[in-house]
C-alpha cells in the first residue's frame, strides 16, 4: 500500500536532486502536505488584508506567504497554513510555533487565525503537522501543552490546554509585561503588590470577595530595558471558593526594540539571552506603550514623555502608577493637546471600559492638555496637570471595572495623593516641597480637603492658602515681559 507514494517519492528525489526548489514538493509528500493555489493564496492574502487592523499599537505578525501549504484537518476542514516569524526561546522545556491557519471551502476563505501551539515537554517544532490536523480537536494524541487561537489582529479568541493529548481544565495562558513592570516589581522584589483600588481583573466577576493573592517570577532575565517586552508562561491556581490562590510567572522569551540600523533579525545588543527583531512576541494583544504621547507641540510632547519615561525609580507612587498604567496591556490612554470642553488646564475624556462577556477587556479615556493654557505655562506647571489627568484615569478606571463610578475623583487626590504627587514633582524637577505641594494642589482648591483648613503645614512651615494659589500661578503663567515667572520653558532641553 505504501509502495506507490515511495515510487513516486524516489522518483522525484532522483530527477530533483540538483534542484533546491524540488525540496518542497518532497516536504508535502512526507508530510501530507498539498500545494496551495496561486488562486486560494491571494483569496487568503485578501482576506487578511481586508481585517488587519490599522491602529499601530496593535502587533502585526506578518504571514511568509510563500511557504504556505494546505492540509485537511481530521475535522474535515480544508487549512491554508502560513508560517510566521518564530522568537527565540531560552527555557528547556517549552517550546513554541506559531502560524497563520486559514479554513478554505476549496476555492475560497471563510476564516483566519494566528494560532499558537505551546509544548510543556513536547517539541511541538517536530510534531506541527500533527498539531496543525488537529487543530480545534478535543484530542490531539501525545500533546501537553496550550493551543491558543487569535484573530489576525493578534487578539485572543480561544484557547485549549492538554494533558497527554486529552482536553483538560487547567488555567495556564501566556501574558506579556513591559520592562517598565519589571522594573516596578523589581522594586517589591518580585512580588506584585495589592492593587490600590481594584481587585484583579480575573476576579471581578467573582460575586464575593476576594483576598490578595500572591504572584511569583520565575527566570527573568535582570536589567531589560524598559520598552522590552517579556512573555511569561502564567499558571493560575484556584481556590476552592472560585477566588484566585496564586499565579506563577515563568519566563519564556523577551523582545526588545531593535535600534535603527543595526538591521533586523538581528539579536538585540545587550539583551542577554534573547531578543529577535523578527515579529512581535507570542501572546499577541497590544504591548506597545499604553499610554500614548500625541501632542503636536514637539516641546510640550518632550515634557510629557520626560514624565512618563523618567527613568529615576525613587519618584514612587505617582510614577508606580504612570508605568503600571503605561505597561497595562488592558489599557489605551491618548494623550493629546487640543481644547478641553470645560475650559480646563486638562481634562480627562471619553472614560470606557470595554467588556467581553461582563468581563472588563479594556480601558480607555483620552487625556487633552489645553494648548493655549499649556503654551504657557512651565514644564513643571504641565506636568503637575498630567499627573492629575493621570489619577483621574487610574480612579476612572477603578471605578468603572468595581462599579464605583460616583467616587469624587478631586476629594479623592486631595486626601491620598497630595503628598505623593509632590514628591514626584520634586524628584522630576528638583523644586522646593513648598512649590511641589502647591503644584499638587492646583486644580483640587475647591475640595473641602483645602476649604477645610486654613493654613498648611510644609516642610516645617506654616503657609496660607493664598501662599499656595500664588506659587502654583507663577508656574502657569507669563509675566509682562513674556517670560515664565518661575519654572522651566517647555523647549529648554
Ligand atoms: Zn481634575
Amino acid at each position: 500500500m505504501k509502495q506507490t507514494p515511495l515510487i513516486i517519492l524516489a522518483a522525484i528525489t532522483t530527477i530533483c536532486l540538483l534542484v533546491f526548489a524540488c525540496r518542497k514538493e518532497i516536504d508535502y509528500l512526507i508530510h501530507d502536505r498539498d500545494r496551495v493555489t496561486p488562486d486560494l493564496l491571494e483569496s487568503a492574502q485578501v482576506w487578511y488584508l481586508q481585517r488587519l487592523s490599522s491602529d499601530p499599537s496593535i502587533p502585526r505578525l506578518l504571514p511568509t506567504w510563500k511557504d504556505a501549504w494546505g492540509i485537511q484537518s481530521v475535522n474535515g476542514d480544508s487549512l491554508v497554513i502560513v508560517p510566521a516569524p518564530e522568537n527565540y526561546i531560552g527555557v528547556k522545556d517549552i517550546s513554541v510555533r506559531r502560524f497563520f491557519v486559514f479554513k478554505t471551502d476549496g476555492v475560497s476563505v471563510s476564516d483566519g487565525r494566528i494560532v499558537e501551539f505551546v509544548g510543556e515537554s513536547f517539541d511541538v517544532s517536530s510534531q506541527v503537522d500533527l498539531l496543525l490536523k488537529h487543530f480545534r480537536s478535543d484530542v490531539v494524541p501525545g500533546f501537553t501543552g496550550i493551543v491558543l487561537d487569535y484573530d489576525v489582529n493578534y487578539d485572543l479568541f480561544d484557547k485549549k490546554s492538554y494533558t497527554g493529548g486529552q482536553l483538560d481544565n487547567r488555567d495556564v495562558g501566556l501574558v506579556n509585561l513591559s520592562g517598565y513592570e519589571m522594573h516596578i516589581l523589581a522594586k517589591s522584589k518580585w512580588t506584585r503588590r495589592a492593587p490600590i483600588q481594584s481587585m484583579s481583573r480575573e476576579v471581578i466577576s467573582a460575586a464575593i470577595p476576594c483576598p490578595p493573592y500572591t504572584e511569583t517570577y520565575n527566570g527573568v532575565p535582570g536589567n531589560l530595558a524598559g520598552n522590552c517586552v517579556i512573555t511569561f508562561l502564567v499558571y493560575t491556581t484556584l481556590s476552592s471558593n472560585g477566588c484566585i490562590a496564586s499565579k506563577t510567572y515563568n519566563y519564556l522569551s523577551h523582545t526588545c526594540p531593535v535600534p535603527e540600523g543595526s538591521g533586523s533579525g538581528s539579536p538585540a545588543s545587550g539583551s542577554g539571552s534573547s531578543g529577535s527583531g523578527d515579529g512581535p512576541p507570542y501572546g499577541g494583544g497590544a504591548y506597545s506603550n499604553t499610554i500614548t504621547n500625541n501632542i503636536k507641540d514637539p516641546c510640550i510632547n518632550n515634557t510629557i514623555s520626560n514624565a512618563i519615561n523618567s527613568p529615576n525609580l525613587a519618584l514612587e507612587l505617582i510614577d508606580d502608577i504612570i508605568k503600571e498604567l503605561d505597561s497595562d496591556l488592558a489599557v489605551d490612554i491618548q494623550v493629546e493637546d487640543g481644547e478641553t470642553n470645560g475650559n480646563y488646564p486638562g481634562e480627562m475624556q471619553d472614560a470606557e471600559i470595554t467588556k467581553v462577556n461582563g468581563i472588563p477587556r479594556k480601558f480607555s479615556a483620552k487625556l487633552v492638555l489645553d494648548s493655549s493654557y499649556v503654551v504657557d505655562a512651565s514644564q513643571e506647571g504641565t506636568v503637575a496637570i498630567f499627573i492629575h489627568e493621570v489619577l483621574h484615569s487610574y480612579i476612572a478606571k477603578a471605578g468603572l471595572i468595581d462599579g464605583t463610578n460616583n467616587i469624587d475623583h478631586h476629594q479623592t487626590m486631595a486626601e491620598k495623593y497630595v503628598a505623593p504627587m509632590a514628591s514626584y514633582l520634586q524628584g522630576l524637577f528638583g523644586i522646593s516641597e513648598f512649590d511641589a505641594y502647591a503644584l499638587s494642589w492646583a486644580g483640587l482648591t475647591y475640595t473641602s480637603a483645602f476649604s477645610d483648613v486654613l493654613t498648611f503645614e510644609i516642610g516645617g512651615e506654616t503657609y496660607d492658602k493664598s501662599d499656595l494659589l500664588i506659587a502654583s500661578a507663577a508656574y502657569m503663567g507669563r509675566g509682562g515681559d513674556g517670560n515664565l515667572l518661575n519654572g522651566t520653558e517647555h523647549c529648554s532641553n
